[in-house]
C-alpha cells in the first residue's frame, strides 16, 4: 500500500465535550462538533484565544481525558472502545506529549529525564540509551546530559522535555504552549526545533501555539472557532 492509500493517523469525528456549570445552570460546551483528520508525519498548528477549548481537545486527542460525545480514531482503533488499559498503552507507546510547563522530574538528569517513558512503554531497552544520547545531542545538550533541571535554562529544559516525548517514536506528538513560559527568543528556538525534530522524525503533530509568525512552517493551520475546528488552509 503507498502512503497515498493509508489511512488516516487520526480521525475525528463530532466530537463534543461539555462540563458542567459552576452554578445550576446548563452545561458548558466547550466543544461542539469538531471534525479532524491527520495523516501520518502530517504537522498542524491549532490556534484560538485562551480559553477556546485547545487544550480540551488535545487531552482527549491523548487520551487524557474523554469526550462527551463524537468518535476519535487512532492508528484505526476507536478509543471509547478501548479498554483503560489499553488506552494507557496505546498513549505510553504511540504518543508524545509536550506541556507548557517541562513537568521533568527534579531529582533526575536530562538523560535520566528522557529515558523515563521506556519505563512504561514495554518497548525493548536495548539501544534506547544510545538513541536518548543521540537525539540530546542533536538539540546541542550533548554537555547538558547528566545536569538536573534546576541546573538548565528554560529553553534547554524543554528541549529536554521534547527528546522525552519524542524517545519512544510515537506516531503522534502532542504539543500544547510549548513555549508559554519563555521569553520571545528562546521561545521561538524552541518551536523551530520542535518542527524540525519532528520532520526529521516522520511523527505527526499537533501544536497549539501563539507563534502564528513560525505556524506557516507546519504543513496548515486550523483555529479553534466556538467549539469547532476551522480550516485555515495550507500555510
Ligand atoms: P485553552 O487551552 O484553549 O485555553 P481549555 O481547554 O483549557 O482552553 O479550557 C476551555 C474551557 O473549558 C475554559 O472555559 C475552561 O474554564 C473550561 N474547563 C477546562 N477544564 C475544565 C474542567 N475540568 N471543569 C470545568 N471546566 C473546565
Ligand atoms: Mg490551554
Amino acid at each position: 500500500m503507498t502512503s497515498a492509500d493509508a489511512p488516516p493517523l487520526l480521525v475525528v469525528e463530532g466530537l463534543s465535550k461539555s462540563y458542567p456549570s459552576a452554578a445550576d445552570g446548563p452545561p458548558v460546551d466547550v466543544l461542539s462538533g469538531v471534525t479532524l483528520s491527520l495523516d501520518r508525519g502530517e504537522s498542524v498548528a491549532v490556534v484560538g484565544p485562551s480559553g477556546c477549548g485547545k487544550s480540551t481537545l488535545l487531552n482527549i486527542l491523548g487520551t487524557l481525558d474523554t469526550a462527551t460525545a463524537g468518535t476519535v480514531r487512532f492508528l484505526g482503533q476507536d478509543l471509547a472502545s478501548m479498554t483503560q488499559k489499553q488506552r494507557a498503552r496505546l498513549r505510553a507507546q504511540s504518543i508524545g506529549f509536550v506541556f507548557q510547563e517541562h513537568h521533568l522530574l527534579p531529582q533526575c538528569s536530562a538523560m535520566e529525564n528522557v529515558l523515563i517513558p521506556t519505563l512504561a512503554s514495554g518497548i525493548a531497552q536495548q539501544g534506547q540509551a544510545d538513541r536518548a544520547a543521540e537525539l540530546l545531542d542533536r538539540v546541542g545538550l550533548n554537555d547538558r546530559k547528566g545536569h538536573r533541571p534546576d541546573q538548565l535554562s528554560g529553553g534547554q529544559r524543554q528541549r529536554v522535555a521534547l527528546i522525552r516525548a519524542l524517545i519512544n517514536r510515537p506516531a503522534l506528538l502532542l504539543v500544547d504552549e510549548p513555549t508559554g513560559a519563555l521569553d520571545g527568543k528562546t521561545a521561538d528556538q524552541v518551536i523551530k526545533l520542535l518542527i524540525e525534530m519532528n520532520q526529521a522524525e516522520g511523527t505527526a503533530m499537533l501544536m497549539v501555539t501563539h507563534a502564528t509568525h513560525l505556524a506557516h512552517r507546519l504543513d496548515r493551520t486550523l483555529r479553534l472557532d466556538r467549539g469547532v475546528l476551522l480550516d485555515e488552509g495550507a500555510a
